[in-house]
């Protein structure tokens, strides 16, 4: 991926200049940064004192980086290490608050964009979180879950003493689901000797977990999709939709897109993709990946309506919505060029920058409505917040007050990039708007706190 700092107003290119030499091997960071520095020009302008107050020269710099060795055993009796990585980027508007993604891709630039990100859609929940992230290269698929909790023990080990309700509270992200946020937690617990439940989010709903976090973020990508459509006043009611990936945000997202009245017709994973006329079964999804833990293709072998296409992506299938929830950088130009032709009305990301640049400037050339991950997946961090709202209270939600809560920040997250993008003159614009909106609270709260 390469970006190219020429592009960017006088104002942010000298900013842009130092992330590039101080971290020239970051390609995905780079990207992030990039992304958030063009489109904040015109609040840089309408705020002088966040310009003198060197806010983004602070912002780009995380707050602290902790990088450790994670040694485990593995069944066989032999010596594993992976590397450790927990990236605390700004703590102005609560305690750092991010997921931990375990996958042999990880490595400190795609914490580091994930971090940075996370700055800015925490901020737009409005729910006084800050932003982090976490993860190891280690591949959780495939290990035993002695292997799981092996792992899952050492990496504790070293993280728990940069962590706490009041300090940093991590959740999932790829990779880690419900088996290992268990086991995380529990070696919280036994170190410290502390049953501290807002120190993770994402638990069990047995001992501390909200009802809808699992749910969330696809729920909450759905919902943003809803609302961007409610503006031009159409529904979700009789459109097909193509989603990516098969985790929990892709089978949620899924769940939700039937209930509203729409058709989701594909989904993937890095084999390739399944769509399926009828729509996807979800409880048959959910089998397959959750229970039989296989690949996708399992899910068109279980199902007559379906076809496998291996080693390619779902978006040549023509569809009304795309909500792409798989990982990063999954949705290139050519892909966008494929579901502009077919007709594709708007895009909600439902994982963390899945659209390339290209992408997203091709889509809102078309006039295909945008929604950025910063703001479309804010849900899943958001109830989150709301985790540890009840854990703090001792209380317990219902799903259905938890699910109003979610629906109606996610009508919050889209109202404020909404508002920002028209204040700015870019009305319609969610990328200019998700930006502007969450930094502008993170600005004003640093100049409030001083240096
Ligand atoms: N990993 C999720 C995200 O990308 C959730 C983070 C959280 O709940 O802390 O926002």
């Amino acid at each position: 991926m390469t970006v190219t700092p020429s592009a960017l107003p006088g104002t942010v290119r000298d900013v842009y200049s130092t992330v590039e030499k101080r971290n020239p091997h970051e390609p995905e960071f780079l990207q992030a940064v990039h992304e958030v520095l063009e489109s904040i020009a015109p609040v840089l302008d309408r705020y002088p004192q966040f310009v003198d107050g060197g806010i983004l020269e602070r912002l780009v710099e995380p707050e602290r980086q902790i990088l450790f060795r994670v040694p485990w055993v593995d069944d066989a009796g032999r010596l594993q290490v992976n590397r450790g990585y927990r990236v605390q980027f700004s703590s102005v508007l609560g305690p750092y608050k991010g997921g931990l993604r375990f996958h042999p891709s990880v490595n400190l630039s795609i914490i580091k964009f994930l971090g940075f990100e996370q700055i800015f859609k925490n901020a737009l929940t409005g729910q006084g979180i800050g932003g982090a992230k976490g993860g190891s290269d280690f591949d959780p698929h495939g290990r035993s879950d002695a292997e799981a909790m092996r792992f899952c023990q050492s990496f504790m080990n070293e993280l728990y003493r940069h962590l706490g309700e009041h300090t940093d509270v991590p959740a999932g992200d790829i990779g880690v689901g419900a088996r290992e946020i268990g086991y995380l937690f529990g070696q919280y617990r036994k170190i410290t000797n502390r049953h501290e439940s807002g120190m993770f989010t994402g638990k069990g709903v047995q001992w501390g977990g909200a009802e809808v976090r699992t749910e969330a973020t696809g729920y909450g990508a759905v919902f943003f999709a809803q609302q961007m459509l409610a503006v031009h006043s159409t529904s979700l009611d009789g459109l097909r939709v193509g989603v990516s990936g098969s985790g929990n945000v892709a089978i949620y997202a899924i769940e939700k897109a039937w209930q509203l009245g729409a058709t989701p017709v594909t989904a993937s994973d890095s084999s390739g993709y399944v769509v399926d006329h009828d729509g996807i079964d979800v409880d048959l999804l959910r089998h397959v990946k959750e229970v039989q833990r296989a690949r996708i293709r399992e899910y068109a072998a279980q199902r007559p309506s379906a076809r496998f296409v291996e080693g390619r992506r779902p978006w040549d299938v023509p569809v009304d919505i795309a909500i792409p929830a798989a990982t990063q950088n999954e949705l290139d130009l050519d892909d966008a060029h494929a579901l502009i032709a077919n007709g594709v009305r708007a895009v909600s990301e439902g994982a963390n920058m899945p659209s390339t640049p290209g992408a997203v400037a091709a889509f809102q050339r078309a006039g295909v409505l945008f929604g950025p991950g910063k703001a479309a997946n804010a849900g899943g961090v958001a109830t989150s917040a709301l985790e540890m709202s009840q854990n703090a209270a001792r209380q317990k939600w219902s799903f259905d007050d938890s699910e109003r809560r979610l629906r109606s920040i996610m009508a919050n997250v889209h109202d404020a990039a909404f508002d920002a993008a028209e204040r700015y003159g870019h009305p319609g614009d969610y990328v200019i708007g998700a930006n502007s909106a969450g930094f502008e609270r993170v600005a004003h709260a640093m100049l409030a706190q001083g240096v």
